[in-house]
């Protein structure tokens, strides 16, 4: 494969001015290199799905920690209007479902019973191939 630029041996693929193209080393830089931009995190399912009983759990833990709401919205700097929204069923970001398991002592993220119905259809690319590429002209 040669650069659709120069040539030369064409390394990877880039969006050069809207167009996807077969570049070498030195004219990647014309443009947006498609493995930057095509890189994306897997969904990280079983991370980011929540106890469907979260608001609960919350109730419950803090009222075992003995945690007035106020003050633990203090602790995780978060609004109390929020927490308590939150513990009306409101489904919180991760981050605070995060500072929620580390202050109550509790699980909420990771819970896998609807990963399936949330599960993303995976994105195929030529990642794959770019990397072939990259290995062979080594
Ligand atoms: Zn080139």
């Amino acid at each position: 494969m040669h650069c659709e630029i120069c040539g030369g041996k064409a390394v990877t693929k880039a969006v050069i001015e809207g167009v996807p193209l077969d570049v070498c080393a030195n004219c990647v830089g014309h443009g947006t290199e498609i493995k930057q931009l095509q890189i994306r995190q897997a969904p990280e399912i079983s991370e980011s799905t929540i106890n469907p009983d979260f608001s609960a759990m919350i109730k419950q833990a803090r009222g075992k920690v003995g945690i007035e709401r106020k003050m633990l919205a203090e602790k995780l700097a978060v609004k109390e209007s929020i927490l308590a929204r939150i513990e009306n069923g409101m489904r919180p970001d991760n981050v605070t479902a995060r500072k929620l398991e580390k202050a109550l002592g509790i699980k909420l993220l990771g819970f896998s019973a609807d990963a399936v119905v949330q599960k993303q259809a995976p994105n195929e690319i030529t990642l794959g191939d770019v990397a072939i590429i990259k290995k062979k002209r080594k």
